[in-house]
C-alpha cells in the first residue's frame, strides 16, 4: 500500500505536512505551520497557552491528534498517550514556516533532513528571533545537499534544488515501490537562479512519476504583470539613480537574490549598502554556501548601521558580542545624515525608529517584500503605520518586488513538461484550476488519505 495523507497545505498557501506511507515505510515531507494558524479562535492577547503543551492546539484541531509523533513534553497536559515514534525521516523542503514551523513539536528522536544552507538560515534566525523560529531539538538532524540519494528503508529520496525566494529550497524525487513520487516544494524560475528549478523539472520528468504533488500558489494571478528579479533589480536602479536623498529598501532579510539586486543597484550608483548588524549576521552565516555575497566585514561597498544605544556614544559595551564583530565596518546614523545621498539602506518594520535620528530629506523607500502581505486586509494596521512614517517624513513611496513562486504560466510548462499519472495540487487557494491543466488531478482534503 502506497498512500499520501494531507496534514494541511489542502485549499491553502502553506501549512504543507504530508505523510507518505509505503510498505512499512512513514516519513513526512515538511512540516510547517499554516499562516491562519489559530486565527479562528485567538487574536491580540488571547493566544494559545503552550507551557503545557499542546492540549489547546488538539482542543481547536489546529494540529492533527495522532500518537507516535509529538514529544512526550508536548503530551504532558493531554490525553493522547506517548508512544514511540514509527516515523523514520521527516524532510523539509526549506526554511520558511509554512514548511517547517511545527518541527518543536515532534519526538525529538525522528529523523530530520533538511539543505545544509536550511539548516543554517534556521539556526541564524532562532539565534535573532527565538520566540519567533525555534524547531526545537532533534537528536537526529542530518543535512542534505541537491543529488544526495537517501535511503529510508526501501525507499530512495532525491533532494533536488529550486529557485526560490529563499536560498536552500528543494523539491524531492522519491522511489516507492509503487513509482517515482515528485513534491515540488515551492519554487519559481524568474530569478538569476532559474536553472536550479530546470534542473528539478528535468530530473522530475525522467523519473516518470506515478505523481506530483505540485504547488500553485500563483495559479489565481494571472492578471497582473509578472515582475522578474531582473526587473526588479532595473527598477531599484531607476529609484537609486533619480533620488535626492537617502533611498530605503524593504524586503526579507533570507531573500539572497532580493538582497544582490539592491546591492547590484547601489555599486551602480555609486552608493553605499548600509544593513544592520542582524542583516550581517545572516549574511555571513550564507556566504559559506553562496560565494557571490559580499563579505560584511570588509566589502568596501557595504556598511554595517551600529543603532544609537544606553551610552549615546557608540561603545563596545552597548551591544551584544555578536554584533561587536562587525564594529570595524560600521557606520552610524551621523555620516549617513551628514551625506544622505551616499546610501542605500536596508529597514525593517521594527527598525523605522532609526528615522528619527537619520531625519531623512528628500528620501525614496522601496517597499520591496510580499504584494500579499502588504494587500493583505490582515495587514492593514503594520501596513498604515508604514505609510504613517513615510508621510511623516516626506518620503517618497514605492514598490518593486516580485514573488518566490512560479505564475500561471510557469506552473502549466512545468505540469506539461513532467506530466506525471496523478497530479495533485498543494500550497494554493484555487486547487480546482489545476483540473484545467491535466486529466487526472486528485483534489487533497485535509486529513485524508490519498490511496495511489
Ligand atoms: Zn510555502
Ligand atoms: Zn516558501
Amino acid at each position: 500500500m502506497t498512500s499520501l495523507t494531507f496534514y494541511g497545505g489542502t485549499g491553502e498557501i502553506g501549512g504543507n505536512k504530508f505523510l507518505l506511507k509505503d510498505k512499512g515505510a512513514n516519513i513526512y515531507l515538511d512540516f510547517g505551520e499554516s499562516f491562519t494558524f489559530g486565527q479562528d479562535f485567538f487574536y491580540n492577547y488571547l493566544s494559545p497557552r503552550t507551557v503545557n503543551g499542546l492540549e489547546v492546539y488538539f482542543e481547536f484541531n489546529m494540529i492533527p491528534k495522532i500518537s507516535g509523533l509529538y514529544n512526550k513534553d508536548m503530551l504532558k497536559a493531554t490525553n493522547l498517550k506517548y508512544q514511540k515514534p514509527n516515523i523514520q525521516a521527516v524532510f523539509i523542503s526549506h526554511s520558511h514556516s509554512d514548511h517547517a514551523g511545527h518541527l518543536s513539536f515532534i519526538d525529538e528522536d525522528i529523523p530530520v533532513y533538511m539543505g545544509h544552507c536550511t539548516h543554517k538560515l534556521i539556526d541564524v534566525y532562532t539565534k535573532l528571533y527565538k520566540s519567533f523560529q525555534d524547531i526545537g531539538t532533534h537528536n537526529n538532524l542530518k543535512e542534505f545537499k541537491s543529488g544526495d540519494k537517501i535511503k529510508i528503508k526501501h525507499l530512495e529520496i532525491t533532494p533536488i534544488h529550486v529557485e526560490h525566494s529563499v536560498p536552500g529550497a528543494y523539491g524531492f524525487i522519491i522511489k516507492t515501490s509503487k513509482g517515482n513520487i515528485v513534491y515540488t516544494g515551492d519554487f519559481r524560475m524568474h530569478g538569476p537562479r532559474a536553472d536550479l528549478t530546470k534542473e528539478f523539472i528535468k530530473k522530475a520528468r525522467d523519473s516518470k512519476p506515478i505523481a506530483m504533488l505540485c504547488e500553485g500558489t500563483r495559479m489565481s494571478s494571472d492578471v497582473e504583470h509578472n515582475y522578474t528579479e531582473e526587473e526588479v533589480e532595473k527598477k531599484v536602479n531607476e529609484i537609486t539613480k533619480a533620488s535626492k536623498g537617502t533611498v530605503f529598501g524593504h524586503f526579507a532579510m533570507s531573500n539572497v537574490d532580493r538582497f544582490m539586486s539592491f546591492y547590484k543597484a547601489c555599486i551602480k550608483n555609486k552608493r553605499i549598502m548600509v544593513i544592520d548588524t542582524r542583516f550581517a549576521l545572516i549574511l555571513e552565516s550564507l556566504k559559506e554556501h553562496i560565494s557571490i555575497l559580499p563579505d560584511v566585514r570588509k566589502d568596501k561597498n557595504i556598511k554595517v548601521y551600529f543603532r544609537i544605544a544606553k551610552t549615546c556614544t557608540f561603545q563596545e559595551k552597548d551591544y551584544s558580542p555578536w554584533e561587536r564583530e562587525y564594529m570595524k565596518n560600521m557606520i552610524t546614523y551621523k555620516e549617513i545624515k551628514k551625506n544622505p545621498k551616499k546610501y542605500l539602506m536596508h529597514m525593517r518594520f521594527a527598525a523605522l525608529m532609526e528615522m528619527v535620528y537619520l531625519q531623512p530629506k528628500s528620501s525614496d523607500f522601496i517597499y520591496s517584500s510580499s504584494e500579499h502581505f502588504y494587500e493583505g486586509e490582515e495587514n492593514l494596521e503594520e501596513r498604515t503605520i508604514w505609510e504613517n512614517w513615510m508621510k511623516h517624513f516626506k518620503i517618497t513611496f514605492h514598490k518593486a518586488h516580485c514573488s518566490g513562486h512560479a505564475d500561471k504560466a510557469a506552473l502549466t510548462e512545468t505540469i506539461k513538461t513532467i506530466n506525471p499519472k496523478v497530479l495533485i495540487p498543494i500550497h494554493t487557494q484555487v486547487p480546482e484550476e489545476f483540473k484545467k491543466l491535466h486529466k487526472n488531478v486528485i483534489l487533497p482534503v485535509k486529513n485524508k488519505t490519498i490511496e495511489l
